[in-house]
């Protein structure tokens, strides 16, 4: 059972596999649901949410699997989150994650929590050394922390373990895939113990918050 809402197609720019091959190749991996969210931003919203739905729908439909078509808001100036997520919503995007303030890149700080008061992301990706503050706002709206399978951006996830749990707001463990790098079980059991979580929090992460986040999508999931 994988869940993973962070995959990048060739529409990001900086990843290889065209969205119809990415979504083959995750099914086969052995996915369950997942969303490809793809790097945008005001520019680029459009563009990439239309050509993605249309891939994405061909591959749901036709392999009946739960794909999502969404972006990546990712180095947006922060005072510009919320007009660039609004952007994605009207163009159709299923789900809008955000760029978080990895410690691996020079993202603009107060972007995480531009992104978590904004109400209209899903999921703040790797955030980096997010503040007890930051993640309480997250748990009061909902949105999504993530725990970065991706090693550049896993150096901070002990602290976003930490600070996520200390706040009671929900986590994922996402791929960032921007090739071959899938999950599976065996690599989301490491990623979570890895970060100092306990056995007793493997399902919450691996399984009842994909399932709510799921739900939020307009999946029936029993
Ligand atoms: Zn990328
Ligand atoms: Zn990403």
């Amino acid at each position: 059972m994988v869940y993973d809402f962070h995959l990048h197609s060739s529409l990001s720019g900086d990843a290889e596999l065209g969205p119809v091959e990415l979504a083959r190749r995750a099914i086969v991996a052995g996915y369950r649901a997942f969303a490809i969210t793809d790097h945008a931003a005001l520019g680029t919203v459009p563009r990439v949410v239309a050509e993605l739905r249309a891939d994405v729908e061909l591959a749901r439909s036709e392999w009946g699997v739960p794909i999502f078509a969404g972006v990546e808001l990712t180095h947006v100036p922060a005072s510009a989150v919320e007009r660039c997520a609004r952007e994605a919503r009207d163009a159709g995007a299923e789900i809008v994650i955000c760029h978080g303030e990895t410690v691996a890149e020079p993202v603009q700080p107060g972007t995480n929590i531009a992104a978590i008061q904004c109400g209209l992301v899903d999921v703040l990706a790797h955030p980096g050394l997010l503040t007890v503050e930051d993640a309480h706002e997250a748990a009061r709206r909902g949105v999504f922390l993530e725990l970065s399978s991706k090693p550049a951006h896993a150096v901070a996830n002990g602290r976003v373990a930490r600070v996520t749990k200390e706040a009671d707001a929900a986590l994922l463990v996402n791929s960032d895939n921007h090739l071959f790098d899938f999950l599976s079980e065996q690599r989301c059991r490491d990623v979570v113990l890895g970060a100092g979580l306990n056995e007793q929090d493997l399902d919450a992460i691996l399984r009842v918050n994909p399932e709510r986040l799921l739900r939020r999508l307009g999946l029936a999931v029993p």
